[in-house]
């Protein structure tokens, strides 16, 4: 038998590569302006069309290539920046593999312009899928131009798998945030289709950190700074009152490389805790210096991954030093106790006839229980006398047959067994139990059942929405005074871009300028609603991936005013409140899920919880 083994040739192999380093046009971007940074530029320009799809050219004023270097640079493994193996311990560049120019040459359009300093010419160079078209002297400003079109049209299986120009532009957005973050002393532009979407000066961390997310959130920074011998801690973080909904503000910089790292964004959440809502983020953007030898930045291909040697103690640090940050200022307010432990001592003289003591019960508080806030105080008639056993079957008597068990029979008969008579607990009361202020349990056939407070209100309201909308298009009606809200410059640019078919559905936006919009009119069919909240969420649905309906407006609208006005997590229901959202939920065609595809309903069979006590 022959032999079969050939090596690749390069433009495969960078092809392969490319699968890796280029997801998207927004890995174009960040490999793109890491290599301007690293080049030492003091100014960095973006320049996109079509979300990227059409072109991305990065204009620096850095270092330059001389003419050899410029080919070379397109080759795989080729690299200025590391030696040896040992370099890969000490790593003070942003790149070092050698990979990204080859990888992106591979796989679009590439026109490379660039001049060092001293050089009298400098060099263009088109290549086109690896293969070098054009190779010349030319003349150009000292620094480097790559201008790269029509990323994947060799590879159409690829090229079809990018997603809308808006969603391409907010994921480049978010790369060039973090770029800029990390580098406040270069001066950075990002330019889509003609408009300019960011012009952000030199200046300090503080006033990109305004430039960038907007005045409000600049008025709203904590200092943060610790010292350690194992890391140094720099940065700022948002007061209390500055956390939203959706993410979009938490930023990590390990030695000034963006990471992500889940486990330290619980260390700043938790310092928070108590002193914001649960369901909402605070914003930060926190610098990190820690000796290279201690950290690995080669687990994750696109390398915002990064480990540490010991995270457990870096954990600590930093939730301490957001907690000091926070206390400096004032913000962590001291112990204070929800509930009045004064107890008074009734005085009884001894002739006084002896009587059963009454006892009052609040059955909502826990003393365990760490989500117990005044907003779950008992309203008047939870706190309730425990009723006498005439009492309660009177109340027995009246309840029975109405409500949960009856309609839920009729509207999901999968879900619960018809010949179930006798379900365990008789009135919304008692059948209804609220635990930790999120969840409903209730008693059904088959065993326990669990149901999402939030998520079930937000299906219900979803399914309502959808209707209203697909009933009324374009039903709209005018606000009395328009509210005006200010955007971050990613969001603005955003809202612009979607908006056709936000407008169809009866949302009326005016763009002012400056980032800032006016919400003239709301779907008719949709009242009370918070216009900001609702923008926000529209805007947060919009980044978001919600499965095969992603490109359905109808869907994104109805699930943002859904998120919008859906009941919140820590709050306590009414036994009636509970019965009534359990009700309308099994009345929704989709009870099981909620409009993003979460569970609304978990249920521990009988079978299971008799195991558990074996
Ligand atoms: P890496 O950044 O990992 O070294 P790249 O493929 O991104 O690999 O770049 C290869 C080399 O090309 C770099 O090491 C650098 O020497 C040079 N280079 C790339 N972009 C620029 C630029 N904008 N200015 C100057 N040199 C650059
Ligand atoms: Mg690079």
């Amino acid at each position: 038998m022959p032999d079969i083994i050939q090596l690749l040739p390069d433009s495969v192999a960078n092809q392969i590569a490319a699968g890796e380093v280029v997801q998207r046009p927004a890995s174009v971007v960040k490999e793109l302006t890491e290599n301007s940074i690293d080049a030492g530029s003091t100014d960095i320009q973006v320049i996109i069309r079509d979300g990227g799809k059409a072109l991305i050219q990065i204009i620096d004023n850095g270092c330059g290539m001389s003419e050899t270097d410029a080919r070379l640079c397109l080759e795989r493994h080729a690299t200025s920046k590391i030696r040896e193996a040992n370099d890969l311990f000490a790593i003070k560049t942003m790149g070092f593999r050698g990979e990204a120019l080859a990888s992106i040459a591979a796989v679009a359009e590439v026109e490379l312009k660039t001049c060092k300093p001293d050089d009298k010419v400098g060099t263009i160079i088109r290549i086109s899928g690896s293969e070098v078209i054009e190779h010349e002297p030319t003349s150009c400003t000292v620094g480097t131009s790559i201008c790269v079109k029509n990323l994947f049209f060799n590879i159409p299986a690829r090229r079809k798998f990018l997603k809308s120009t808006s969603l391409e532009l907010k994921h480049i957005i978010t790369e060039f945030q973090r770029a800029a973050l990390a580098n406040p002393q270069i001066s950075f532009s990002l330019h889509h289709n003609g408009a300019n979407v960011y012009k952000l000066p030199a200046g300090s961390v503080k006033q990109r950190i305004t430039h960038l997310m907007g005045k409000n959130l600049g008025k709203n920074l904590i200092d943060l700074k610790t010292d350690t011998s194992v890391i140094s801690i720099s940065g700022f973080i948002g007061r209390p009152e500055s956390a939203k909904k959706t993410p979009g503000e938490q930023f990590f910089f390990i030695n000034n490389r963006f990471m992500r790292n889940p486990y330290l964004h619980k260390a700043v959440v938790k310092a928070y805790e108590k002193l914001i809502s649960p369901d909402t983020i605070p914003p930060y953007f926190i610098f990190l210096e820690a000796d290279p030898a201690t950290i690995d930045v080669n687990i994750h291909p696109t390398k915002t991954e990064i480990k540490f040697e010991d995270e457990r103690l870096i954990w600590q640090i930093l939730n301490a030093s957001v907690r000091e940050a926070m206390g400096k200022f004032a913000i962590v307010p001291s112990i204070d106790f929800d509930t009045e432990m004064v107890i008074d001592v009734p005085f009884f003289p001894k002739s006084a006839p002896v009587s059963p003591p009454e006892i009052e019960i609040n059955p909502n508080y826990n003393p365990f229980d760490s989500d117990y806030s005044n907003q779950s105080l008992p309203k008047q008639s939870s706190s309730f006398h425990r009723p006498s056993a005439r009492g309660w079957q009177e109340l027995f008597q009246q309840e029975q047959g109405k409500g949960f068990e009856e309609k839920a029979e009729q509207q999901s008969p999968s879900l619960f067994n018809h010949t179930d008579k006798d379900l365990i607990v008789p009135n919304a009361t008692e059948r209804f139990f609220q635990f930790k202020n999120r969840y409903i349990l209730t008693s059904v056939k088959s065993g326990l059942m669990m149901i999402d407070q939030k998520r079930a209100h937000e299906r219900i309201l979803y399914e309502n929405y959808l209707q209203n909308i697909t009933d009324g298009v374009a039903s709209s009606q005018q606000e009395l005074f328009p509210q005006t809200i200010e955007l971050s410059a990613g969001d603005f640019t955003l809202l612009q871009s979607i908006i056709n078919d936000l407008s169809a559905l009866g949302v009326v936006v005016s763009f002012l300028g400056q980032n800032t919009i006016a919400v003239n009119a709301l779907p008719a069919s949709i009242k009370n609603t918070n216009p900001e909240q609702l923008i926000n969420n529209f805007l947060q649905v919009f980044k978001e991936n919600t499965g095969e309906q992603t490109d359905n407006p109808k869907h994104k609208l109805a699930l943002s005013l859904a998120r919008a006005a859906s009941i919140p997590y820590n709050r306590s229901l009414e036994p009636i409140e509970m019965q009534d959202l359990v009700d309308k939920l099994f009345a929704c065609q989709q009870p099981n899920l909620s409009p993003d595809g979460k569970p609304t309903i978990t249920t521990i069979e009988v079978d299971e919880l008799e195991k558990r006590f074996r």
